[in-house]
C-alpha cells in the first residue's frame, strides 16, 4: 500500500510516497493512519504533510521504483479526524483551493512545523490564604490587578487570557514574589461537567419560542440553521444562553463566533457569568503557543466554550453541540485573502455535517441570508420587541438642504464649517443638560479624507494607490501632522505650498473623526473660560491602538456622566453604550449613491447597527440621520418601514436584475505589474471558457482601486443562475487557466460568493 500525502503547496494535487524500505520488508508494516502528520522529502525540500488517504500501489500514476518514501510519521493517532478531512476537502472544493494550501489554513502553525502537540501553559491563581488584607492601601495597583485574577475565582485563568484582559506581567511577576499569587500547569484531565453560576432570566414569549426550537433540533441530533432575526436589544444573547445551557448539560461543546476581536473578552465575561465551565478565546491577536494550545483544547474536547473569531470555524472540536454566528451579517466573516471563506457558510456546513444546529443571529440579516429563509433553508425566528422598558430607537430625518450646517470662528477670525446643522447641535445640547451621553458617527478616521490646493485644484494623491492621502492633524497639537494612505501606510510631511503651482492656500477638504472632535470642541466649550464641558471622546483605530487603549475607553464611558462620543463603524459592533440616549448620523447616507450594489445593504445595516447602540437602558433612544438627499427613496424606507422592509425591497430589485442572492458570483482578480498584462491575462482566460457555459461574464475591467501599494489589479466577475454550473465551468476551467502563459507570472485570485467588486 502506499500513502497519498497532501502538502503545503500551491499545487491542486496530492503527492504518493512509500513506506521507508526496511519497514515495508517487515510482515507486520503499518501504515501511519489518515489524518496523520508525516514528513517527506519533496524536491530538495523535506516538508510536512497529511496523509489523506491509503492506495494500492498499482493505483498510483508513478511507477513504484520512482516513488520516494517518507521519512518519518510524527504522529501515533490521527490529529485530523473524518470529519476535519471532510470539512478540508469540502473547501478544497467549494472555494476551488488546492487541498494542501486548506490544510495549511486549518492547521496552526506550530502543527504545520511538525511540533508535538502538548503544550505547557501557564497559568496563574490566587494562593488560598490571600485575602484583600494583604495590601497596603497605598498599593492600588496590585490590588487592581489582584481583583482582576480574582474574577476567575479559585482556578486562577491562563496567563494569556489574563494578558488579554489587561493584566500586565510586571504585576504577576510582582505579586508572585510577594506571595499572594502562584503559577501552575493546569492537569489535563477532563473538565468538570458544565454548572450554571447564575440564574437563567425570565425569557418572554418570543425568546422561549427561539430557544424551544434550538433545543429541540438538539435533542433530536439534527441539522437546522436558524436565523434568529431580531431587533438590537431584543435579547438574542439570553436566546443563545439558555440553548446552550441544555447542549453543555448533555455533554457537548459549544462555539460561538464574533466579528472582533474587540468583542471578545466582553463576550466572554457575558457567558462566564452564567457558566462556570472551561471557556477557550480564539482570535488572530494569539501568539502559536496559544494558539496550538487553544486548538488542542477544542479537539480533545476540554474546551466546553469556545468563542472565536472567523477562523474559529475551521477548528477540530471532539463532540460539537451547537454553532452560534452572533452579528452574522459582518463582513469579517468574509476572509479576504488566500482560502476565501465565509465563516457563517461553514458554520452552516459544518451543523449539516455533524447533525447540529446553528444559530445565525443579527439585527440586520444579509441579503443572502433572508434568501435562505425565503427558499426554506434557514428557519427564521424572530425577536421584535426589548425585554423590560427599553424602547427601539425612532428615527428622524435632517434635511440639510434646508439649514446650512453651523459655522464657528477660530481665535485668529477665520470661519469654518462645522459639518453639523444647528437642529443637530440643539440635539445634542439638550441630551447632554438632561444628563445623557451622544454618539456621532463618522466612518472616517484622521482630521480629513482630502488636502486641496485651492488655487489649481491638486489633491495629495498617495503615490502607490489610487487613492487619497488622509491628512492627520489636530489645531492641540500642530507639530503632529501627516499625511497618511489607509491604504498601503505611505506616509508624507504636509507641503506648506502646493507642489504643482506654489500656492500656500492649501485646504483640508472634509471632515474625519478628529476634526469633528475639535469641532465639538469649540461648539461646547464654555465661551468664558474656552475650557470643555463635557467630555469627547473619540472611538476609532487611532485612539484605540494599544492593548487595553478600548477597555480604557469603554469603562470611562459606562461611568456614564455625560459625554460625547465620537466613533467609526467600530462603535456598530455589539457593544453596550446605556447612557447614550441619542445617535447622530451627520452624513452615513452617503453610502446610498456609491456605485457598488452592495453598498445600500451595507450602509443600512450600519445605520441600524449603530442606532441600536441608543436607548438600551430605561431611557428611549433618538436616532437623527442629516442629509442632502432627504428624497432618497431607500433611505425613506429605511426610516419609515425599518430594516426588514427595506431589505425586502432591495431582494426584489435584485431578483430583477439577475444579481446575489438570485445569481451566484465567482470574481477572479489579477494583479501585475502593469495595467495591460493584467487585462491580457483575463481576456486569455475568458478566450479559455468551455463552449456553450452559459455564464454570464463582466469584464475584465479595473479592480476598485486598481493600483494598489504599486501594484495593478483587474477583475473579471461571473455569473451563474444555477450555482452548480458555475462550478462545473470552474472545475473544468481554473486550474488550466493558472497555467496561460500570460497568467503565469501573474497573481490569479479567485473569489467565491465574493462580498464586493
Ligand atoms: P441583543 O443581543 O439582541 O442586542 P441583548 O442580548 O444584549 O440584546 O439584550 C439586551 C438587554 O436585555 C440585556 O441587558 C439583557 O440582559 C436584557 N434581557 C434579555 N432578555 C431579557 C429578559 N427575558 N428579561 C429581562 N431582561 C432581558
Ligand atoms: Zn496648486
Ligand atoms: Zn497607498
Amino acid at each position: 500500500m502506499l500513502l497519498q500525502v497532501a502538502l503545503p503547496v500551491p499545487l491542486y494535487r496530492v503527492f504518493d510516497y512509500r513506506l521507508p524500505t526496511a519497514i515495508e520488508a517487515l510482515s507486520d508494516a503499518v501504515l501511519p493512519a489518515v489524518g496523520c502528520r508525516v514528513e517527506v522529502p519533496f524536491g530538495r525540500q523535506t516538508l510536512i504533510g497529511i496523509v489523506v488517504a491509503h492506495i494500492a500501489k498499482t493505483s498510483s500514476n508513478v511507477p513504484v521504483n520512482k516513488l520516494k518514501s517518507i521519512n518519518r510519521c510524527l504522529d501515533a493517532t490521527p490529529i485530523l479526524d473524518a470529519h476535519m478531512l471532510k470539512l478540508a476537502h469540502w473547501l478544497a472544493g467549494y472555494y476551488h483551493y488546492p487541498l494542501g494550501d486548506v490544510l495549511a489554513v486549518i492547521l496552526p502553525s506550530l502543527v504545520r512545523q511538525g511540533k508535538p502537540l502538548d503544550l505547557l501553559i501557564t497559568h496563574w491563581r490566587i494562593l488560598p490564604h490571600v485575602t484583600d488584607d494583604d495590601f497596603h492601601p497605598n498599593a492600588k495597583k496590585q490590588k487592581q490587578q489582584f481583583d482582576m485574577l480574582k474574577l476567575h475565582g479559585e482556578r486562577g485563568a491562563s496567563e494569556d487570557v489574563l494578558l488579554l484582559e489587561g493584566m500586565e506581567r510586571a504585576f504577576l511577576k510582582t505579586l508572585e514574589d510577594k506571595g499572594l499569587i502562584e503559577r501552575y500547569i493546569e492537569p489535563k484531565q477532563a473538565p468538570a461537567p458544565v454548572k450554571l453560576a447564575k440564574l437563567p432570566l425570565d425569557m418572554n414569549a418570543e425568546q422561549q419560542q427561539a430557544v424551544n426550537a434550538i433545543i429541540a433540533a438538539h435533542e433530536a441530533h439534527h441539522y437546522t440553521g436558524f436565523l434568529l432575526n431580531g431587533i438590537t436589544g431584543s435579547g438574542k444573547t439570553e436566546v443563545y444562553l439558555q440553548a446552550m445551557q441544555q447542549v453543555l448539560e448533555a455533554g457537548k461543546q459549544v462555539l460561538i463566533l464574533v466579528p472582533e476581536i474587540g468583542l471578545t473578552p466582553q463576550t466572554r465575561a457575558r457567558f462566564a457569568s452564567r457558566f462556570a465551565a472551561h471557556i477557550v478565546l480564539l482570535h488572530s491577536g494569539m501568539n502559536n503557543t496559544h494558539r496550538l494550545q487553544g486548538w488542542q483544547d477544542c479537539r480533545t474536547g476540554h474546551a466546553q466554550i469556545v468563542i472565536g473569531t472567523r477562523s474559529a470555524v475551521l477548528y477540530p472540536f471532539k463532540d460539537l453541540g451547537l454553532i452560534i454566528v452572533d452579528e452574522a451579517h459582518d463582513g469579517s466573516y468574509k476572509q479576504q485573502d488566500t482560502l476565501r471563506y465565509h465563516a457563517a457558510d461553514v458554520a452552516l456546513y459544518r451543523g449539516l455535517q455533524q447533525h447540529i444546529p446553528v444559530v445565525l443571529g443579527t439585527a440586520t440579516p444579509s441579503l443572502e441570508h433572508l434568501k435562505l429563509v425565503a427558499d426554506g433553508k434557514l428557519v427564521e425566528r424572530r425577536l421584535l420587541t426589548r425585554p423590560g422598558n427599553a424602547k427601539p430607537a425612532t428615527m428622524q430625518l435632517i434635511d440639510a438642504r434646508l439649514q446650512s450646517t453651523h459655522q464657528q470662528t477660530t481665535d485668529d477670525g477665520a470661519r469654518y464649517d462645522t459639518g453639523l446643522t444647528d437642529a443637530m447641535i440643539g440635539a445634542i445640547r439638550q441630551t447632554l443638560e438632561a444628563g445623557d451621553q451622544v454618539l456621532i458617527f463618522l466612518n472616517r478616521r484622521g482630521y480629513a479624507p482630502v488636502l486641496l490646493c485651492q488655487a489649481c485644484g491638486w489633491q495629495a494623491d498617495c503615490p502607490r494607490c489610487d487613492a487619497h492621502l488622509t491628512v492627520h492633524y489636530s489645531r492641540q497639537n500642530r507639530q503632529n501632522a501627516y499625511l497618511k494612505c489607509h491604504h498601503c501606510d505611505w506616509q508624507a510631511y504636509i507641503p506648506t505650498v502646493c507642489p504643482d503651482c506654489g500656492s500656500p492656500n492649501l485646504d483640508a477638504k472634509g471632515m474625519g473623526t478628529t476634526r469633528l472632535s475639535e469641532n465639538l470642541h469649540a461648539i461646547f466649550a464654555n465661551p468664558q473660560t474656552s475650557k470643555q464641558i463635557y467630555p469627547i471622546i473619540q472611538i476609532d483605530r487611532d485612539t484605540t491602538r494599544r492593548k487595553d487603549s478600548w477597555e480604557r475607553i469603554y469603562q470611562r464611558i459606562n461611568q456614564g456622566a455625560p459625554a460625547i462620543l465620537v466613533g467609526t463603524q467600530m462603535v456598530a459592533k455589539g457593544h453596550h453604550f446605556p447612557n447614550v440616549t441619542l445617535v447622530c448620523m451627520p452624513n452615513a447616507d452617503r453610502g446610498f449613491l456609491s456605485a457598488d450594489f452592495r453598498s445600500p445593504e451595507h450602509t443600512a445595516q450600519l445605520m441600524i447597527q449603530v442606532a441600536g447602540r441608543a436607548g438600551r437602558g430605561d431611557k428611549a433612544g433618538r436616532v437623527l440621520i442629516q442629509t442632502l438627499q432627504p428624497d432618497n427613496e431607500l433611505l425613506l424606507k429605511l426610516v419609515k418601514d425599518g430594516y426588514l422592509s427595506f431589505a425586502h425591497e432591495l431582494l426584489q430589485e435584485r431578483k430583477m436584475m439577475g444579481l446575489p442572492p438570485y445569481s451566484h458570483a465567482a470574481l477572479i482578480r489579477c494583479e501585475g505589474k502593469t495595467l495591460a498584462a493584467t487585462v491580457q491575462a483575463l481576456k486569455d482566460a475568458i478566450a479559455n471558457l468551455p463552449q456553450g457555459h452559459n455564464l454570464a461574464v463582466l469584464g475584465p475591467i479595473d479592480a476598485p482601486m486598481s493600483k494598489k501599494n504599486s501594484r495593478y489589479h483587474s477583475q473579471l466577475l461571473l455569473l451563474a443562475k444555477d450555482r452548480r454550473q458555475l462550478h462545473q465551468v470552474l472545475n473544468q476551467w481554473w486550474q488550466p487557466i493558472l497555467a496561460l502563459p500570460s497568467t503565469k507570472y501573474l497573481k490569479l485570485t479567485l473569489d467565491i460568493d465574493p462580498i464586493g467588486w
